[in-house]
């Protein structure tokens, strides 16, 4: 059996709600790519369809099947206010008949009234999920135990509900929809130049580690620079390994991955997890401007602000990147007071 049927054996062994428009498009940004003197790509995970799409589309395929399988009425989620981990969990929960209870953190400080209220959570009320809210954005333990006390609660009423954690002592199921996603990769440049590094969101690293070890699961040894959006890189590399080392043990694979396959870059992080900084605005309306495409504040757009510092740095010169795009763009609206801040395109006012 050769790499990718043996990866796909070990996918197939979880229940999976497949939903998603795959493959994604990958695409040249030869306007963009220009500006920076690099060969630039895109991979279109932002058009993964359900809800908005995005990344989580494929992580929530694999929560969702669990859920189905055990005959689950109800999923329950935690994430930040403007989340698009929710807003794509209560899609797909409705799409497969199931209600969805939403706990929304307060990581973010600052915040005016469309974060509170417009993009990703206008969305997770159309979508008719039960909205809670959580006073603290830096205790995953704490937020994984309020929704337990949500679930506990339902099923006192009957009902049967499905946790999806965030907090790392999980097994790491969303990671599968990107060992996956790593299959997809390796088909669509099979005729195309190979590219040199792969730059990708650094988060919960579900994503990042998913298509790491998915990667070098097929002995493709492309680099996977990890851009943080709420860690310190040392930080961030610790977490990187350690969902690794579980998503190898989840899937039964046995893989040494070496300390130079953890590649973290933490300089378009400050001030913090979901806080927009000037480079981050600029590299949203630079890639709106010269491609027609929109990244997000929180994950994307900080992706392609480091990605800008990097190749100013000269880390990148000349090489073929392919820069991932995860989705978010609902957020946009969210943080639409800061965004147009100051702004001469700002619109009327
Ligand atoms: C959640 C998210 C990420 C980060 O993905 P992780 O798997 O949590 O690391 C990146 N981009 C977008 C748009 C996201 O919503």
């Amino acid at each position: 059996m050769n790499a990718v049927d043996r990866l796909k054996e070990s996918l197939a062994r979880f229940p999976r709600a497949a939903v998603a428009h795959l493959p994604t498009p990958l695409e040249p940004l030869a306007n963009l790519g220009g500006d920076l003197d690099l060969s630039l790509f895109v991979k279109r995970d932002d058009c993964t369809g359900i809800g908005f799409g995005g990344n989580k589309v494929r992580q929530l395929e694999f929560y969702l099947g669990a859920a189905l399988a055990e005959e689950a009425d109800t999923v329950l989620i935690t994430g930040a206010v403007q989340s698009n981990y929710v807003r794509t969990a209560a899609a797909m929960a409705g799409r497969f008949g199931m209600d969805c209870h939403i706990q929304l953190e307060e990581r973010v400080t600052d915040v005016d009234d469309l974060y509170r209220n417009n993009g990703n959570v206008l969305l997770d009320r159309l979508l008719g999920a039960t909205l809670h809210s959580f006073p603290e954005g830096e205790n995953e333990a704490g937020a994984d135990a309020a929704v337990g006390a949500i679930a506990e609660r339902l099923r006192g009423e009957g009902r049967s509900p499905y946790i999806i954690p965030l907090g790392a002592g999980h097994p790491p199921l969303g990671a599968l929809g990107y060992a996956s996603a790593a299959i997809e990769l390796s088909m669509q440049v099979e005729t195309i130049e190979p590219f040199d590094e792969i730059v990708i969101a650094s988060g919960s690293a579900a994503t990042h580690v998913g298509l790491l070890v998915g990667l070098r699961a097929l002995g493709l040894d492309i680099p996977v620079s990890g851009i943080c959006v709420r860690r310190a890189a040392d930080i961030q590399a610790a977490r990187v390994k350690q969902r690794a080392d579980d998503l190898c043990k989840l899937m039964g694979l046995s893989l040494s991955l070496a300390d130079s396959d953890f590649r973290l870059f933490d300089g378009s992080l400050a001030p913090g997890y979901g806080r927009l900084n000037d480079a981050t605005v600029g590299a949203i309306r630079l890639t709106a401007q010269r491609e027609g495409l929109f990244l997000d504040p929180v994950y994307t757009g900080k992706v392609m602000a480091a990605l800008i510092q990097l190749n100013e740095t000269g880390g990148l010169a000349g090489r073929r990147i392919l820069f991932w795009h995860t989705g978010g763009q609902p957020a946009l609206f969210g943080y639409a007071g800061q965004l147009t801040e100051g702004s001469s395109s700002g619109g009327p006012s």
